[in-house]
């Protein structure tokens, strides 16, 4: 039986794999299979934002865990990836933020030629649909829905008076002319319902007939001709299968499976694909090298006046959101928050993310009600990680070690925002609403050390892992500027691992745009 040709095949259905199967079947003549281990995205929780956390753990998620870190981190090891069509934007917390206009002007500085702020500009407006804001900045006609949430708490509104009281400017639009201040986040959500990559733009394009998507189709190896990537093979229903590509594979796996599919087909570091047995097709040293993520670190005070996010969860407020998607279900819990530079100058080295309720490690862990927390995450980290493989099985988890706070100064960045939201919470705004905190208990008497040893043990992922297949020409770039894999042909890696440097800020908006940027290099 002759196996089934596509122009290309597609490795995963997250953020960049929805935007890759919509704009290339957007020409008739060319034939794509889009892969997707995980199942369809009809979780119960999916459409309602506040219902996000329930999905940590589900069939929706992969369920990573960290390896054992250093003393440096000793916060949760619990690491959500997203596993359905949408991937993490069907399980992310729906921010909206494209990161700050230098980020791209050093990714062009650092060899990705074409990837500076003007250049990248165009995509992130053809993604936009904003309903506030228009151009030249935003996009108002493309299929990625981003909203003022219809729900904000009185207390997260109150965080962004304090912060204003304090010194920040006020900042009505985080991806415009300047980043630093506070006010609202947007939300990539439609009439307070999710708005994932899948809705966005899968759906939309799920009756063209060069379009064949396959859920529940893990794949387990790239299969080669020389060094000329030919196809894949993938488990489904317990049966083995295979589809060739006349053109190309793209692999759109996320940060933590891409680089994991590589090692698998013998693309990566040599010697440790030679330790799991793996022939060598290409040695890579920078595959899954170069892991990193921001951490994320809760302040969490008692408030006194106005009930907790999760208090609101009754059954009125459920009938209201099933009605028009208006009140507390629309909460993206991260409703409020913004930028400051804490050592001055233009360049933000600390976001706060306010929700109007306890989060403490992924919110599994409760505490009396009612609460509000300020999480502070230091925007430009410079420790660095790595993704290795545990074993050459294709459905074992890999070794997934971020090493926060290995490099001292993002823990002193860390603990210059802790400073920063303590003073924040102490302006009247605030502070009028506020029992007294309760994470850490009595920090009001703290100093420095008490609080990097806060963040040591309460921090966690702020799940933004990036950097494992970075583009770029130096020897341990994965990908090229056109994200094309070095020293192989007919494979590129398109996703958040070939960002070579974290933007500022939450990273679904920068992987639709690198897929946005993408789908126009392959059709050019
Ligand atoms: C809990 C959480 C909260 C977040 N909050 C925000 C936020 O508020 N704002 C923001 O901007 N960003 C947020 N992010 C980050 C953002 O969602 C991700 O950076 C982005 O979705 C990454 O896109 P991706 O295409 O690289 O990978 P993903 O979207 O993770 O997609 C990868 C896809 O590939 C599939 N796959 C993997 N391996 C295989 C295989 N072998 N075979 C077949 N399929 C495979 C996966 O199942 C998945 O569907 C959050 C992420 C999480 C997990």
């Amino acid at each position: 039986m002759p196996l089934p040709i596509f122009d290309f095949v597609i490795v995963g259905a997250g953020s960049a794999g929805c935007v890759l199967a919509s704009r290339l079947t957007e020409d008739p003549s060319i034939r794509v299979l889009l892969l997707e281990a995980g199942p369809a995205d009809d979780a119960p929780g999916i459409r309602i934002p506040a219902m996000t956390t329930s999905l940590f753990g589900s069939e929706v998620d992969w369920g990573y865990e960290l390896d054992q870190q250093a003393p440096n981190y000793q916060g949760t090891a619990v690491y959500p990836r997203g596993r359905t069509l949408g991937g993490s934007s069907s399980i992310n917390m729906m921010i909206y933020i494209r990161g700050n206009r230098a980020d791209f002007d050093e990714w062009a500085a650092s060899s990705c030629l074409g990837w500076d702020y003007n250049s990248v500009l165009p995509y992130f407006v053809r993604a936009e649909h904003n309903s506030r804001l228009a151009g030249p900045l935003h996009g108002t006609d493309g299929p990625l829905h981003v909203e003022d949430r219809p729900f904000t708490h009185e207390l997260s509104a109150a965080w962004v008076e304090a912060a204003v009281a304090w010194g920040l400017p006020r900042n009505d639009d985080f991806n415009g002319a300047a980043q630093t201040g506070a006010g609202e986040y947007q939300v990539t959500c439609h009439g307070g319902r999710r708005w994932s990559a899948a809705d966005a733009y899968l759906r939309p394009a799920l009756d063209r007939p060069n379009l064949t998507i396959k859920t529940g189709a893990h794949v387990t190896r790239i299969l080669f001709d020389g060094t000329r990537a030919v196809g894949v093979e993938y488990l489904r229903d317990g049966t083995s299968e295979s589809a060739r590509v006349g053109s190309e594979v793209l692999l759109s796996g996320g940060s933590i499976n891409s680089p994991q599919l590589l090692m698998l087909s013998g693309v990566g570091p040599a010697d440790h694909l030679r330790s799991h047995g793996i022939p060598v097709l290409a040695d890579l040293p920078g595959v899954g090298r170069n892991l990193h993520d921001h951490t994320f670190t809760p302040l969490v005070w008692e408030t006194r006046d106005h009930p907790d996010l999760l208090e609101l969860a009754t059954p009125e407020n459920m009938a209201a959101w099933q009605n028009d998607g208006s009140g507390p279900f629309a909460s993206n819990a991260g409703e409020t928050g913004g930028y400051l530079s804490s050592q001055g100058g233009d360049l933000p080295d600390v976001q706060f993310i306010i929700g109007p309720t306890a989060f403490v490690h992924h919110g599994r862990t409760q505490l009396e009600m009612p609460n509000i927390t300020t999480v502070i995450s230091p925007t430009r980290p410079a420790s660095r990680g790595q993704v290795t493989l545990r074993s050459a099985d294709p459905f074992a988890a890999p070794s997934i070690d971020p090493r926060y706070f290995t490099e001292p100064g993002d823990l002193a960045v860390a603990v210059s925002g802790l400073w920063a939201a303590l003073d924040i919470a102490s302006q009247g705004p605030l502070a009028r609403h506020l029992r007294g905190l309760r994470l850490p208990a009595g920090a009001t008497k703290a100093d420095s050390t008490d609080l990097a040893e806060h963040a040591r043990r309460q921090s966690q992922t702020s799940y933004h892992p990036v950097g494992t297949c970075a583009m770029g020409t130096h020897d341990h770039a994965v990908v090229d500027p056109e994200l094309k894999v070095r020293g192989i042909d007919g494979l590129r890696v398109i996703d958040a691992s070939v960002m070579p440097v974290i933007t500022r800020g939450n990273t679904n908006a920068p992987t639709i745009m690198i897929a946005e940027k993408a789908a126009e290099l392959i059709k050019a």
